[in-house]
């Protein structure tokens, strides 16, 4: 499962979102979608192609992906040196696959910024230097060491010390990791230290109402540049709507979206954008036991794809058979699509592409 962490200042409505969404996750899916731990949830990505499968093929269960989200509170400035709540919560951003960012970008008299006025930018800046900071500290921490594991001569502690020199490098010059140039080898090295700026950023631009549908307002212009200069992705989402909705039954959810011009809860373009960030997509599989979503990365083979499903399927897949939503929409159901000539016998070196629906043939 996909793993994003949740970053911002206080009070920017970090626990806001986690929690709309969480909640609005359990309501959408019959699933067990839900907050795990208090900082710790589990939401649907949803994905209208699930539906359009299941209106041709009857199924007991629709299983769409998952996305783990975890609310990393408690990054103030200093966090880094140990203030606020310090390090211990930014240890728990080593393990997320991407960051959201949350940062404020609506203008409410009664709710204090901790630095006064709202300013997105100087925002960011005061997260992304903690982050920064907390990498230069790995990175002090765990060079000298690796220099003199180096000695001995063997190719890992080689590759990481080169990682190591490179990252230190770019962050004297306060440049995020996300631009360190590793080797392959070096690549495994820098994995392996979970470093902060080194994971993709979405920045979650928090507005009003007033500034929706588009949600674009002053301070979001601003972050949508700063993003595209340094090659992040931005969305945008009222909190306290969100937070609203979540609250309402399906039919007043609907009502009140169109009210205020959205066609769907914020879950959506938020999960969809951080699928974009992260270069994921996703393929079906289709039968009377479940209709699912299964995530791969962009790119992926039928072998890896199967082996999403189950470890063993990537060594074990012989080959699969592949057709597309519009096929299926086309002739009705499966049998048909077969008779038609529509489904698509593919090996081992075919790239399963965003949207496929396949069954995969295994030895396993
Ligand atoms: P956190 O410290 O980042 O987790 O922030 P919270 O989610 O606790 O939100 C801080 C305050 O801002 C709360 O009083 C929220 O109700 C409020 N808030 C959150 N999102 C919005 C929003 O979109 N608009 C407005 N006006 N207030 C919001």
């Amino acid at each position: 499962v996909i793993e994003a962490g949740i970053v911002g200042l206080p009070n920017v409505g970090k626990s806001t979102l986690f929690n709309a969404l969480t909640a609005a996750g359990a309501l959408a899916a019959n699933y067990p979608f839900a907050t795990i731990e208090p900082n710790v949830g589990v939401v649907p990505v949803p994905d209208g192609r699930l539906e359009r499968i299941h209106a041709h093929i009857a199924t007991e269960k629709v299983i769409p992906a998952a996305l783990r989200l975890v609310d990393i509170a408690g990054i103030v400035k200093g966090a880094s040196t140990g203030e606020g709540m310090g390090n211990k919560f930014l240890s728990h951003i080593r393990n997320v696959d991407a960051v959201l960012h949350v940062v404020r970008c609506f203008e409410d008299p009664d709710i204090t910024h901790v630095d006064g006025a709202v300013d997105p930018i100087r925002d960011i800046e005061t997260i992304e230097l903690e982050l920064l900071l907390a990498d230069i500290e790995a990175v002090d921490n765990a060079l000298p060491k690796a220099q003199r594991a180096a000695k001995s001569g063997d190719k890992e502690t080689k590759a990481r010390v080169s990682m190591l020199e490179k990252a230190k490098q770019l962050l004297d010059a306060e440049k995020p990791l996300r631009l360190l140039e590793p080797t392959p080898d070096e690549a495994k090295e820098a994995k392996a230290f979970g470093f902060l700026t080194a994971k993709p950023v979405l920045y979650v631009c928090n507005v009003d109402e007033e500034a929706l549908p588009e949600g674009v307002n002053e301070h979001v212009r601003k972050v949508q540049a700063r993003a595209e200069e340094r090659g992040g992705e931005t969305v945008s989402v009222c909190a306290k709507l969100e937070a609203e909705l979540a609250e309402l039954d399906e039919g007043d959810r609907a009502e009140m979206l169109e009210a205020v011009g959205l066609g769907e809860p914020a879950l959506a373009p938020l999960a969809r954008a951080a699928y974009r960030l992260l270069g994921l997509s996703s393929y079906f599989t289709a039968g009377p036991m479940e209709i699912r979503a299964w995530t791969i990365p962009a790119g992926a083979t039928g072998p890896q794809a199967a082996g999403v499903i189950h470890t063993d399927f990537e060594k074990a897949f012989i080959r699969a058979e592949v057709y597309g939503v519009d096929d299926l929409e086309a002739h009705g159901n499966e049998k048909a699509i077969r008779e038609k000539g529509k489904l698509r016998i593919e090996g081992k070196d075919y790239v399963v592409q965003d949207g496929d629906v396949c069954h995969f043939l295994t030895s396993a």
